[in-house]
């Protein structure tokens, strides 16, 4: 029987690119989206042409309030299409951007970026943790902007920190029931993140690429594979790490 990773935010960017490759290592796939379906669906289809089980479910992941429907949801669906309500890989992925200065960052810009990025991150691990099979694993999504400073990504940052401690921690408690927990950094990736800027603004692209060793900006494809190596058994001994996927920039 196939292991189930469930992605958040898979449909579309990384989190696409992630489903895809997890369903290439023979994974069933649970993933969500906030706002569009019909690219979730897509990747659905895309999945389901690989011969593996693709679903999506809607969820808003900077909503708390969200999540008991959606454990419901959840445990619903994997009754009904695998017959017990467990996963074994859960990966934290949704994410939205801001790029400000501190000089200029409104309280209502920290709270959105807190609630997706953290406070959501948090909570809906917690929610899921009995769904997750013991032997399972969680990443959680970071970025390479916790080692790299660029101004204007403060709050955005400084929130991905947290959640490299948090995973920390949840290894580190969740380790007797064998659940491993990692976070993967990716650097900039060209997506349509922060408005696709990475991938559109030419001066911005430039600029990545001439502090990257590999000497490009990230593409969806640098990322998705790493990630379903994570949740292979030849991972099995990588746990509590912060693994950065971007080509080494800044170094
Ligand atoms: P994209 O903007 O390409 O995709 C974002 C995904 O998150 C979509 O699937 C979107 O769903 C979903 N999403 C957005 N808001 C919410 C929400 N409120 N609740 C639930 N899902 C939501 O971004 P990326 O794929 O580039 O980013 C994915 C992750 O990678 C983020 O955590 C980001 O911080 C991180 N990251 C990205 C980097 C980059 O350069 N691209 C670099 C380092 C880290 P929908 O399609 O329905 O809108």
């Amino acid at each position: 029987m196939s292991k189930i990773a469930l992605v958040t935010g898979g449909s579309r960017g990384l989190g696409r690119n992630m489903s895809i490759a997890l369903a290439k290592k023979g994974l069933d796939v649970i993933l969500t989206y906030n706002s569009n379906k019909e690219a979730a669906d897509e990747v659905v289809a895309g999945i389901q042409a690989l011969g593996q089980n693709a679903y999506s479910l809607q969820l808003d992941t900077s909503n708390i309030h969200v999540f008991d429907t959606f454990h419901q949801q959840l445990t619903n669906l994997l009754n009904e299409k695998a017959g017990h309500p467990g996963i074994d890989y859960l990966i934290n992925n949704a994410g939205t951007a801001l790029y400000a200065p501190i000089a200029e960052v409104t309280e209502q810009q920290l709270d959105d970026i807190f609630n997706i990025h953290f406070k959501g991150v948090f909570f809906l691990t917690q929610k899921l943790l009995p769904l997750i099979n013991d032997g399972g694993g969680i990443i959680n999504i970071s970025s390479g902007l916790t080692r790299l400073t660029m101004p204007g990504s403060s709050v955005y940052a400084a929130q991905k920190t947290a959640v490299e401690t948090l995973s920390r921690y949840m290894a580190q408690e969740l380790g007797p029931r064998k659940i491993r927990v990692n976070v993967l950094a990716p650097g900039a990736i060209e997506t349509d993140f922060g408005g696709g800027r990475t991938r559109d603004n030419k001066e911005i692209n430039a600029r990545i690429a001439g502090f990257t060793a590999l000497g490009r900006v990230g593409l969806p494809g640098d990322i998705g594979g790493v990630v379903a190596f994570l949740c292979t058994d030849d991972a099995y001994w990588i746990n509590g790490q912060r693994i950065e996927v971007s080509g080494g920039q800044g170094l």
